[in-house]
């Protein structure tokens, strides 16, 4: 109103109406453009928000999983660790030791070579790869 009272020509002149409605036509454009983007952006976004909840929930699976890996891992531990050990026993009467699990003849003082199937073998292979001694 102030625009027109200062400018009383204005709605007059066929140039600036045209350039106005011109204005007003390409910011509805404009705007159009800007809310399909706009769309899109919350669509990926959404998209995107839903893989990251997949990928949560499938962490915590497999968290779970690996807590109960771990125990179970544990118990064949604490139990390979009872049945390795007492594994040697003397021939009756004599002095030579033996594996009670492969029957090798243990030397006093001397490293132990147990047969590459024995017990004690596997046991001690699958310690090596816990990080732990034999027993
Ligand atoms: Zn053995």
């Amino acid at each position: 109103m102030r625009i027109t009272k200062e400018n009383p020509s204005i709605p007059t002149d066929e140039g600036t109406m045209l350039g106005w409605f011109a204005n007003a036509i390409m910011a509805g454009y404009d705007h159009a453009k800007n809310d399909g983007r706009i769309a899109k952006l919350q669509s990926t976004i959404t998209a995107q928000e839903g893989l990251l909840r997949n990928a949560r929930e499938e962490n915590q699976c497999m968290r779970e999983t690996i807590i109960q890996q771990e125990r179970i891992i544990d118990r064949l531990r604490r139990n390979s660790l009872r049945l390795a050990t007492n594994y040697k026993f003397f021939e009756k009467g004599g002095r030579t030791t033996y594996c009670r699990y492969c029957g090798f003849t243990m030397l006093s003082g001397g490293d132990e070579k147990h047969q590459d199937d024995c017990p004690i073998t596997l046991h001690t292979q699958l310690m090596n790869e816990l990080g732990e001694k034999h027993a």
